[in-house]
């Protein structure tokens, strides 16, 4: 499979809200999202960053509050679509999303990609399809980042259907084969958000990649067990569980510092694996 790491905007905030003990300065979070290239399923997603329908959402309160807390920056030619055009990649040749979790930044491009199949945790949504609309800002949640046919492109994990993983994924231990090739594996990583998943994948020179989505902010945060401020306790569905899940990640790194483990919003971590640059728009118009 080929692999490549993007992210379609970004936002900034104090580092030390990011990790315990981090630098009072803002800093940028990337919204990653990968392209995924497969030999038989075709372009994939693993999440789609932010949009400019972000940026329609949060006009008005009670949503304004994400842009006054985290300020948003999306340029034109950083838009999911636009990049995917670099690679070739037309929004309806995406075959499938894999939604690590239903926040506003990995999710605001879902209406762009027309028709996938949407790939997630069945418990990450749940809660929110009737969720009241005041009520979405605790969860980060905007409902007009959903397609109207989302239920209809929709493919639920089957939690009934776990599989055992080798010791080589260790302290993990229950994935879900997600296109039944064993290409995709997802992992369940909770605490930051309900049913949040990662996904192991490997590219075409075997590398192993690890998309931890939110399990952790920065990957400092995982080499060095370190967890963000306390204050963002108040935010997460399940502080205990996230401290959990960022200790597995941290043992998981040190014991296989051979895997490539992507927090979906660590500048330094995204910003490493953009050698492989796609050309950019402005050379494929050109005649
Ligand atoms: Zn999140």
């Amino acid at each position: 499979m080929k692999i490549n790491i993007l992210h379609a905007g970004y936002c900034t905030a104090p580092e030390h809200i990011a990790i315990h003990g981090g630098h009072w300065r803002n800093i940028r979070f990337p919204a990653m999202f990968a392209l995924l290239q497969h030999p038989h399923f075709g372009p994939m997603l693993f999440d789609t960053g932010y949009s400019h329908r972000f940026f329609d959402e949060t006009k008005k309160f009670p949503n304004r509050f994400h842009r006054w807390i985290t300020p948003v920056t999306l340029h034109e030619e950083d838009l999911l679509i636009n990049q995917l055009a670099a690679y070739g990649v037309r929004p309806q040749d995406v075959s499938r999303v894999f939604i690590s979790h239903f926040h506003a930044d990995h999710i605001a491009s879902l209406p762009d990609i027309t028709r996938s199949r949407y790939i997630y945790m069945p418990h990450a949504y749940a809660h929110l399809r009737n969720l009241p609309p005041f009520e979405g800002i605790k969860h980060a949640f905007m409902r007009g980042l959903i397609p109207n046919d989302f239920d209809d492109r929709s493919q639920e994990v089957d939690l009934s259907k776990p599989t055992l993983l080798s010791e080589k994924y260790a302290p993990f231990r229950k994935g879900y084969d997600l296109l039944g090739d064993g290409s995709v594996m997802g992992v369940e990583l909770p605490g930051h958000a309900l049913g949040q998943m990662g996904i192991f994948v490997r590219d075409e020179a075997e590398k192993l990649f690890f998309f931890v989505a939110d399990a952790a902010w920065l990957k400092r945060s995982i080499l060095e067990n370190r967890p963000p401020h306390r204050i963002t306790n108040l935010l997460f569905p399940d502080p205990a569980a996230y401290r959990e899940t960022l200790g597995n990640l941290h043992t998981y790194q040190l014991t296989h510092p051979e895997t490539l483990v992507i927090p979906s919003h660590c500048d330094e971590t995204i910003r490493a694996q953009k050698s492989d640059l796609a050309p950019t728009l402005t050379i494929l118009t050109r005649p």
